[in-house]
């Protein structure tokens, strides 16, 4: 076998037996080849029909990690955005020119089917900027008397 490739399977008797490149296995720091044992699509198989079959304990799982672990993991995820903004954004940027269409219709059809929490956050703004809604409002009358 070469260095490079690294067989897929594990002491369970998974796995495909295909011998692939090493970045064909996810990351894991306490293996002792810093790679898991099964190779990216035998865990993706795996890991769908172990949700499947327990979807309600994981969610539960998560989510009381999730609330046990909530400030350090808001921290460490505004950690990473201040380290990596830049990529991220650009990520997006060229995600949304790539899909913009997509992007907007799904964003219509949300709006649609779940109206009222930007209508309630337009009625808190309007509420907290009475003046800007005014000027807002004239603007939009005056271009309306232009175009009529
Ligand atoms: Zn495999």
């Amino acid at each position: 076998m070469t260095a490079d490739l690294k067989v897929c399977a594990d002491s369970k008797g998974r796995g495909c037996g295909l011998a692939l490149p090493r970045d064909s296995f996810h990351r894991l720091k306490k293996s002792s080849d810093g790679r898991h044992s099964l190779c990216k699509s035998c865990r993706c198989e795996i890991e769908q029909a172990r949700y499947a079959e327990k979807a309600p304990e994981i969610l539960a799982t998560t989510a009381r990690y999730y609330r046990a672990n909530r400030e350090t993991i808001l921290a460490k995820q505004a950690e990473h955005r201040v380290a990596n903004g830049d990529e991220i954004n650009a990520r997006r940027r060229d995600r949304y020119d790539e899909h913009a269409d997509e992007i907007l219709a799904a964003k219509r059809a949300h709006y649609a089917a779940n109206p009222e929490p930007k209508r309630q956050a337009f009625r808190a703004w309007r509420a907290q900027n009475v003046e800007r809604d005014r000027e807002r409002c004239r603007r939009y009358h005056a271009k309306r008397r232009a175009t009529a």
